[in-house]
């Protein structure tokens, strides 16, 4: 199901949108401290430049937005309605969600927002 050519591969692996063939983080790994807004200039197989423009990534921020919630629905279905915590416990649970996958909604917000404006190329991938 999650193979390159699809848009799931790059916005969940953090690849180069046009080829699918490298990451666009300089360290792959979010968690990592101080690297986790690193991204290449450049693609350096198919010459994607990552910033299509001046201050780019700040659109992910509308993106950031939907998956925050997101991953507080999801939080909420888990605390309140399977593990049948209290409203303050399922509030006190959303909470640390957000917290501890902050960098993780940061770069897939980063790797929606690219993958609406660049699509992917087999021919990029090829070369
Ligand atoms: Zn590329």
């Amino acid at each position: 199901m999650l193979k390159k050519g699809n848009k799931l591969y790059s916005i969940l692996t953090g690849s180069c949108p046009k080829c699918h063939q490298e990451s666009m983080y300089e360290v792959k790994n979010p968690y990592n401290p101080g690297t986790l807004f690193n991204m290449h200039e450049r693609c350096s197989h198919c010459n994607t430049r990552y910033k299509i423009e001046p201050s780019f990534f700040y659109g992910a921020m509308y993106v950031s937005y939907a998956v925050g919630i997101a991953f507080g629905v999801a939080a909420f279905v888990i605390a309140f309605l399977l593990l049948k915590a209290t409203l303050v416990q399922t509030f006190i649970a959303i909470f640390i969600t957000l917290v501890v996958f902050m960098p993780v909604i940061i770069r897939l917000s980063r790797n929606i927002w690219i993958n609406i404006f660049i699509h992917y190329d087999p021919l990029a991938s090829r070369a």
